[in-house]
């Protein structure tokens, strides 16, 4: 049974042994920047006034077991998931109707929409469209299974996090099991520590290699006099998880040569600007430490605007505007942040109707959009009565679903038990904002030990959720693929009885895997 694998998994660790490991991680994430700046309740602003303190990333001692053939299916449908998130995006009018029922009750998304509108109306100046992704999953093991099943849990198109970090976890636990036999830091033995199970994890390279890739598709300068061109990262206030951003923006600079900058959302307006006699609408960008020199901005990496409280005034909308009709390449345009929305995923898994993986990808074999579709988990509309409002409404099913809004980042999703009482807690014309999706079961046997950020060492029981990226450049207009590829790997792994799964909003930890 699928159980198995898990029950002495991992190995029991005497007191001084526990001790030993988590002093080596701990140093590890140090000497490596495996770490993140401290949550404000572990260190205050009074103890850290100047802000110059980091900490451990929340990290599993040990990487957790993962089905290989789900590891493997997983990244073999990457690329073509690439490709079915361009398509969508290219089909605005498709988009546009699934959103229309949502903007009367959905600010956010209204003014994403309205966003997307102004800038239409105007025409936008950049057709290239750059996605920098990460699909979600889980291995789907109920009681009863013989055997793992992939199941995707989300598709996320903007700001996929981790990548920078994940790969850092692979060499921390690749490092310790590859410890000498006899050495203290090594792992009590164990058939499934071993280092050549750990996938190789290249999510660095890849994502790197899909902004240098915009950046070198951007071509020429469109100013006159022509500037030097650079990468911008729009990053927002006060974030913790700035070393994860980095190790792109390092790789970018020092393998790729290419000049990147980071940005506060809330301060686009005042360093870039769009000359208005440039019909091409350069977007250039005036670093406010070196403010005679001036660069065009080839790509925008948005590490921020992806949720509603990275919009705080109208000014921060204007600021999205500002670069979405800009020249620069976006990751993502407006329209690619739209079409990860959780209601784009319900539609694609609804099995009746019209057959959407067909007209997005005509060219793609059966087969594999079957193998495709085997990764949906069921998920229902609510916006009318039907099976979707039976399952929620209904306490009994409602204990094998969760209920999610058009939101990411972690935090935002209403589970099991909680969702009869909180659907009848809000007026029926919003049910609409919301989707229901079936729980997907990962196996129950899992456990693990993790150091958290602020020292703690928890051992319990886990769920883990596997991401694989992707990145793929496409024209708008054409719908031409010019790149699109795969590779790297994010593992998550949360203490079971936590609904949520973000490692940044403190509910999971970075993981690793060992294939077996
Ligand atoms: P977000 O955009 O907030 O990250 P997700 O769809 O990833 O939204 O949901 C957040 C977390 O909720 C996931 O990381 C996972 O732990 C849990 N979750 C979401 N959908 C499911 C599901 N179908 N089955 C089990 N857990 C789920
Ligand atoms: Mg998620």
């Amino acid at each position: 049974m699928t159980d198995s694998v898990y029950h002495d998994y991992p190995p029991t660790l005497n007191p001084a042994q526990k001790e030993f490991l988590v002093r080596t991680v701990r140093d590890w994430t140090a000497q490596n920047g495996l770490q993140v700046r401290p949550a404000p309740a572990f260190v205050s602003r009074d103890s850290d006034p100047n802000g110059v303190l980091a900490t451990n990333a929340p990290v599993t001692l040990f990487p957790s077991p993962f089905p290989r053939t789900c590891f493997e299916e997983a990244k073999a449908l990457q690329t073509l998931y690439n490709k079915l998130y361009a398509a969508i995006t290219c089909n605005e009018e498709w988009i546009g109707k699934i959103m229309e029922d949502l903007i009367d009750v959905d600010d956010f998304i209204s003014n994403l929409w309205k966003v997307h509108l102004a800038v239409q109306k105007e025409g936008y100046a950049q057709t290239l469209s750059l996605g920098l992704y990460r699909s979600d999953y889980m291995a789907h093991a109920p009681s009863d299974a013989t055997d793992f099943e992939l199941k995707q849990v989300e598709f996320n198109t903007i700001s996929s996090s981790f990548g920078g970090l994940s790969s850092c976890v692979a060499s921390l636990h690749t490092e310790l099991l590859d410890s000498p036999p006899g050495n203290p830091i090594a792992y009590p033995s164990h058939p499934l520590l071993k280092s050549d199970e750990v996938p190789e994890n290249t999510a660095v390279e890849t994502l790197s290699a899909g902004l240098a890739t915009a950046h070198a598709a951007y071509r020429a300068s469109k100013s006159q006099p022509q500037l030097p061109t650079c990468i911008l990262f729009v990053v927002q206030e006060g974030e913790r998880n700035i070393f994860d951003q980095l190790a792109l923006s390092r790789q970018i600079t020092k393998v790729h040569k290419i000049p990147v900058f980071r940005i506060l959302s809330s301060e686009i307006l005042d360093h870039t600007s769009i000359p208005s006699s440039n019909p091409s609408r350069p977007l250039i960008y005036a670093p406010p430490h070196a403010p005679s020199s001036q660069f065009e901005v080839s790509t925008v990496y948005l590490r921020a605007f992806y949720a509603p409280t990275d919009y705080k005034s109208p000014r921060d909308w204007e600021a999205r505007t500002h670069l979405e009709r800009s020249a620069a390449i976006k990751c993502p345009t407006v329209l690619n942040q739209l079409s990860g929305s959780k209601i784009i995923q319900q539609v694609l898994a609804t099995p009746t109707g019209p057959d959407h993986l067909k007209s997005f990808l005509p060219d793609t074999e059966e087969s594999l959009l079957t193998r495709l579709r085997s990764t949906f988990a069921p998920q229902y509309d609510l916006s009318l009565s039907g099976k979707g409002r039976d399952l929620a409404l209904n306490p009994s099913t409602a204990l094998n679903h969760v209920l999610k809004p058009q939101r990411e980042g972690g935090g935002n999703n209403i589970y099991k038990s909680a969702i009869p009482d909180f659907l009848n807690s809000i007026p029926e014309n919003e049910w609409k904002r919301w989707i229901l999706m079936e729980l997907i079961h990962p196996p129950a046997a899992a456990k693990n030990v993790a150091l958290r950020s602020d020292g703690e060492v928890l051992a319990s029981g886990v769920i883990s959720e596997l991401g694989i990226y992707g990145t793929i450049l496409w024209d708008q207009k054409s719908g031409n693929v010019q790149h699109n590829e795969q590779g790297g790997w994010l593992m998550r792994t949360k203490a079971e009885g936590v609904n949520e799964g973000g490692v940044a909003t403190g509910f999971s930890s970075l993981d690793s895997v060992v294939l077996f």
